[in-house]
């Protein structure tokens, strides 16, 4: 098997390492990740600047430059065929709930599943001492288990894994993707020593609604979660309830109407 590892915390993470090492017995890993850390980086990609490639010996690269930009080299510049697997990670910090849609360790992942290659994201859910051997060792298996079943078609997996030892954990869940509760203290303003604001995003240690078979759920319970997203985005019930928007808004645009 030809993997791709990357994440958004940079190649000198030690999470990455440690999953390349632990993905190794089942074939061909390269590492290509960002030269720094790119966290909440999204799934941006870089097209006005040139982006370099650096060799740090044997299969391991970086790229000055997103997540994204990472997967996109490696699977249309650097790797001889299409990779059979690409796992994103090991995320310092967890990536659930909206929080999906800021990460850069999911997104390497997304571009992956849009370029057709079974994908994974994964992260410990931890702000230290984190116990990135867990993780690791649940990637083998879920890797095993994707060369063995195959994922459905453009779906991706995120898998949260507890900052536990593996005898921690309590089992697997299938969950879907919860929801924070945001708070106005998430944004911290503060005053630099010229007197001038600043802002600070993130600040404040966030809640999330409760919901039985979220994400958040399963990291409470001392669960590994693995949440399938996909990579259409439509709203399908909104298409309908919003159907009737159509006409009233033709008819008022060709009617210029002004408020
Ligand atoms: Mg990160």
């Amino acid at each position: 098997m030809l993997i791709l590892v990357s994440n958004d915390d940079g190649v000198h993470s030690q999470g990455i390492r440690i999953l390349a090492d632990a993905l190794r017995g089942m074939g061909d890993v390269y590492i290509i990740a960002p030269d720094r850390e790119r966290s909440a980086a999204s799934h941006a990609l870089t097209l006005h600047k040139p982006l370099r490639l650096e060799n740090y010996g044997g299969n391991i690269y970086s790229v000055n430059g997103t997540p994204t930009d990472c997967i996109n080299l490696g699977v249309n510049g650097l790797l001889h065929r299409k990779p059979d697997l690409i796992v994103s990670g090991i995320n310092r910090g967890g990536n659930l709930g909206d929080d999906v849609t800021y990460s850069g360790t999911v997104s390497a992942a997304f571009e992956g599943t849009l370029l057709g290659i079974p994908s994974f994201a994964i992260s410990q859910v931890a702000d230290d001492n984190y116990k990135f051997e867990t993780a690791a060792r649940f990637a083998l298996q879920l890797a095993l288990m994707i060369k063995e079943q195959s994922l459905p078609a453009d779906v991706l997996l995120n898998v949260n894994v507890p900052n536990l030892d593996i005898t921690g954990i309590k089992g697997i869940k299938i969950t879907r993707q919860g929801k924070r509760i945001y708070d106005k203290n998430a944004i911290i303003e503060k005053v630099d020593p010229r007197g001038k604001k600043y802002y600070w995003i993130g600040g404040s240690r966030l809640s999330w609604e409760e919901m039985e078979d979220s994400d958040f759920a399963a990291i409470e319970q001392d669960m590994i979660s693995i949440t399938p997203l996909r990579l259409d985005l439509t709203e399908y019930n909104a298409i309908k309830s919003l159907r009737n928007w159509e006409a009233t808004l033709d008819e008022k645009m060709k009617a210029k109407v002004m408020i």
